[in-house]
């Protein structure tokens, strides 16, 4: 059911400034990429030309038989890839309900199913269910937002900085549920500026500086003088 996501020299600017160059990787079905990279590398802007909210000014995006490069957001969803951003996304007037439900189509059993399904996981969620979400603290916002997307069954998530500011447990419980989905059959893009957690997920990682690739790689290979000399961190 996963296909392989295949990005071809994807390039992305903003006016004058080339936010991303030429960038290629594939992440085949059932399997998890790391990007990592400083402040300002092109990470966001790369998730954000895969999901379609940035245009293209070059490359191309496959996923198996399908060109999503030209996609609108909305078709890039329909195709399996859900995209959280850095910040949530999540609808700060409505209450958690509402927010889980507007993720799911209108069939009532598999809506009934992915509600019990996103409670099992975050059992927060089920306890602050009439809450609104703009009400909610971070941890519980970022897990409202994973929660939303699993509902729709995606192929493959992308997930931006899920960890920004999170204390360490609800980190942990944010890779745990990353960590079943995948098991589930869901790839997984994950975007990182600290690198340890994001390496012990991933199968490949990738490592960009100003727009551009510095290294990829397996995981498990990129070691502490890699990051050191990358990142600035061990
Ligand atoms: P961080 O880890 O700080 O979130 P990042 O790796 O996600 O950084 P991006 O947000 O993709 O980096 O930004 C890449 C570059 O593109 C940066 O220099 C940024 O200032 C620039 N940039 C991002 N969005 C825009 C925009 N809408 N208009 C102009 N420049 C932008």
């Amino acid at each position: 059911m996963s296909e392989t996501l295949q990005v071809s020299d994807l390039s992305v600017r903003y006016g004058a400034a080339q936010a991303l160059a030429e960038v290629s990787f594939e992440i085949p079905p059932n399997s998890a990429l790391a990007v990592l990279g400083p402040n300002g590398a092109g990470k966001s802007t790369l998730a954000r030309a895969l999901s379609g909210l940035v245009p293209k000014a070059g490359g191309t995006v496959r996923f198996g038989d399908r060109d999503l490069t030209k996609l609108s957001p909305a078709k890039v969803r329909r195709a399996g890839l859900v995209h959280l951003p850095e910040g949530r996304g999540v609808f700060p007037g409505l209450t958690v309900l509402e927010n889980l439900r507007m993720g799911l189509a209108v069939d009532k059993g598999r809506r009934a199913e992915g509600l019990d399904r996103a409670f099992t996981l975050f059992p927060v969620l089920g306890e602050r269910r009439r809450q609104l979400a703009g009400t909610l603290s971070g941890g519980e916002q970022q897990m409202l937002s994973l929660a939303r997307a699993l509902m729709i069954e995606p192929k493959l998530v992308i997930a931006d900085e899920m960890s920004l500011g999170l204390a360490p447990k609800l980190v942990d419980l944010i890779f745990e549920s990353l960590g079943r989905a995948r098991s589930a059959g869901v790839s997984v893009l994950l975007i990182e500026q600290f690198a340890g957690r994001a390496l012990d997920f991933a199968d490949q990682c990738l490592i960009l500086q100003r727009g551009r690739t510095s290294w990829s790689g397996p995981a498990d290979a990129a070691g502490e003088e890699l990051l050191h000399r990358y990142l600035g961190e061990a």
